[in-house]
């Protein structure tokens, strides 16, 4: 008799990793939270349970935010909402994987608030999307309580509660290290080898 899972637990193997939600889906028994499951495909689940109907929490997991101008396609100069750029290879590549993976993508574009978006936008982000992942990706151009992270290449990312910007700051790392490195040439090279 395996043990009942809770909605928690199972919110948090699935948050965890592929590996520790498929563990979890093995070793519990879901039909006390059966309710509050939505069936979906799951390619990742070992064989053996296949047999068993395939589910996920409907209860939102998070999701990562992704800027469409600049950060997952290429762009030079504004072309109009018909024009979307070729897919920047590094970030759609972490897209797939993030899909791969059964995680939540949003695209969070500026685009999405233009009044002409649905006369004009709507159908070529649908194509390009369809061409490029092989679904539409859900469009926004708001933050909500369930936004993991958000990609894009004018954010700057601060670090929590403290107001530093962290590529400042690694600047300012590299800086005193290379100082650092410079200090210790000088006083090395002062010691003749032989
Ligand atoms: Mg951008």
């Amino acid at each position: 008799m395996l043990p009942e899972a809770t909605l928690e637990e199972f919110n948090k193997a699935q948050a965890l990793s592929h590996d520790a939600f498929v563990e979890f889906v093995e070793t519990h028994s879901m039909s006390a939270i059966w309710d509050q499951l939505d069936p979906v495909e799951f390619d990742f689940l070992p064989t053996r349970l296949q047999h068993k109907p395939r589910y996920i929490s409907r209860v939102s997991q998070g999701w990562h935010g992704v800027d469409l101008d600049g950060t997952l396609a290429e762009y030079d100069h504004w072309r109009g909402l018909e024009h979307i750029g070729a897919p920047i290879p590094a970030m759609a590549r972490r897209v797939s994987a993030w899909l791969a993976n059964h995680e939540e993508v949003r695209i969070v574009t500026a685009r999405f608030g233009d009044p002409q978006w649905t006369q004009q936008g709507r159908e070529p982000y649908a194509y390009w999307c369809l061409k490029n992942f092989g679904r539409v990706l859900p469009i926004t151009d708001r933050k909500d309580y369930a936004m993991i992270d958000l990609w894009d290449d004018r954010a700057v990312q601060v670090e929590k509660n403290t107001g530093v910007a962290l590529v400042e700051e690694a600047q300012r790392q590299r800086d005193e290290w290379e100082a650092r490195y410079e200090t210790l040439l000088g006083s090395v090279g002062g010691v003749s080898p032989g």
